[in-house]
């Protein structure tokens, strides 16, 4: 038996898996190599790793990793989970049955691409979630926002440390009056209109169609689709979870433990308020510590 297993070896998962390798404890990590920010060709704001392809910051995470003997890293899918505290089950998708005292949870979360032609393909390149992520490489040039709902009105006040040059695709939406005054007090165009196709051009560069006959051209594209955990074993589990604008995300208290006893969630799948590479290592790590920590005897 395991002492943890570890579900999802993205950025969180592998932070959890280096501090209780380092523990000593007894750690499979189950992985199916489908990173949030696989689309990208460049990682941002990662303290020594700025700026680096994210697929190569986990290939050197899990080479480290192999100096710890207690650590495996298995390619499989958990298909199902069951247990409680101190005797959990795992099921994976190469018919291994494995055991574990503790399990922590860090399969990251999907985000649901609309049914626009080209959005998806631009997806990570000129089309992209996060100014902190992409946002200094296109600073001062010409910004788009799909409008989302009433959080992308937080999102117009942001953007100004990066651009003053923003125009704000409605796509449907229902902008309130209160909400387009202030958008036009900071000189903010507004486009209505739904979008019907984005071609993705030069480098982050796009031109978003619209069904009103127009046609704009951005240097960059900002959209939050709605994203979902790119698991249900949660739900099986009947974990608690919270609402988020863009979807929804594990209940954790400080210690990163689930509403179950034993069950610790780090990374995006837990963290709706600031998804991104850096954090899912803090709360990875914290998970793996926390959980190391509740089996001291
Ligand atoms: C386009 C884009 C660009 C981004 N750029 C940046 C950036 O520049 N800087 C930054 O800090 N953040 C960036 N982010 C955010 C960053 O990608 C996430 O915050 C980060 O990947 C979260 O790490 P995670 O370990 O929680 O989840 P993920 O990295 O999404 O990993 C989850 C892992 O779990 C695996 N998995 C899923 N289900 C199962 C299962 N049932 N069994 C086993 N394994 C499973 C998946 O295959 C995956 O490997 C970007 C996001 C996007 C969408």
């Amino acid at each position: 038996m395991d002492d943890v297993i570890i579900i999802g070896g993205s950025f969180a998962g592998l932070a959890a898996a280096l501090q209780l390798g380092r523990a000593r404890r007894k750690v499979t990590v189950l992985d199916t190599g489908l990173q949030r920010n696989r689309f990208a060709g460049h990682s941002h704001g990662l303290l020594g790793h700025d700026h680096k392809p994210p697929l190569d910051i986990l290939a050197e995470a899990r080479q480290q990793l192999t100096r710890y003997p207690t650590v495996r890293l298995v390619n499989a899918r958990a298909d199902s989970v069951s247990g409680a505290l101190d005797n959990f089950s795992v099921l994976t998708g190469n018919d291994e049955s494995l055991g574990a005292r503790r399990l922590i949870l860090s399969y990251g979360v999907a985000d649901q691409m609309p049914d626009v032609p080209g959005f998806a393909e631009s997806w990570g390149t000129a089309i992209v979630p996060c100014p902190y992520c992409d946002g200094f490489e296109v600073a001062g040039q010409h910004w788009g926002l799909v409008w989302s709902g009433r959080q992308s009105h937080n999102y117009v006040k942001l953007y100004h440390d990066w651009t003053d040059r923003l125009t704000v695709f409605a796509d449907g939406h229902d902008i309130p009056l209160d909400i387009r005054a202030d958008l036009a007090g900071r000189n903010i165009a507004v486009v209505d209109g739904r979008i019907i196709e984005i071609a993705k051009n030069e480098g982050h560069t796009a031109t978003v169609y619209l069904d009103i006959g127009r046609n704009v051209a951005v240097d960059i594209l900002f959209a939050h689709p709605r994203n979902k955990p790119s698991a249900s074993l949660h739900e099986s589990l009947g974990l608690a979870t919270v609402d988020t604008p863009l979807g929804i995300a594990l209940k954790v208290d400080e210690r990163r433990e689930t509403s179950m006893p034993g069950i610790y969630a780090a990374g995006d799948l837990a963290n709706p308020l600031m998804a991104s590479v850096t954090t899912a290592i803090s709360y990875g790590a914290t998970a793996g510590i926390s959980a190391q920590q509740s089996m001291l005897v």
